[in-house]
């Protein structure tokens, strides 16, 4: 059996495939997606960096996915 959920591909620009990362983990628990275990249970999420600009440390990255439990 092939199980379609053990592992998420996508093209990339040389016809071969790149692997999504599938476990992410976060410690940002007052978002929706958050799951115990600090697991994210988003389908994807987007990473941007908070500077508008190239990030130079992991400070500078933010999670566009969060979205505040209510
Ligand atoms: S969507 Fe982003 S902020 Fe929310 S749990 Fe997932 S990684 Fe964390």
């Amino acid at each position: 059996m092939v199980c379609f959920d053990a592992i998420l591909v996508k093209m990339n620009g040389e016809g071969g495939v790149n692997e999504l990362a599938q476990d992410v983990l976060c410690e940002v628990n007052n978002c929706v997606y958050w799951a115990h275990g600090n697991q994210c249970e988003a389908d994807k999420i987007y990473v941007v960096s908070h500077t508008g600009k190239e990030a130079d440390k992991q400070e500078e990255t933010d999670c566009k996915t969060f979205e505040p439990q209510h």
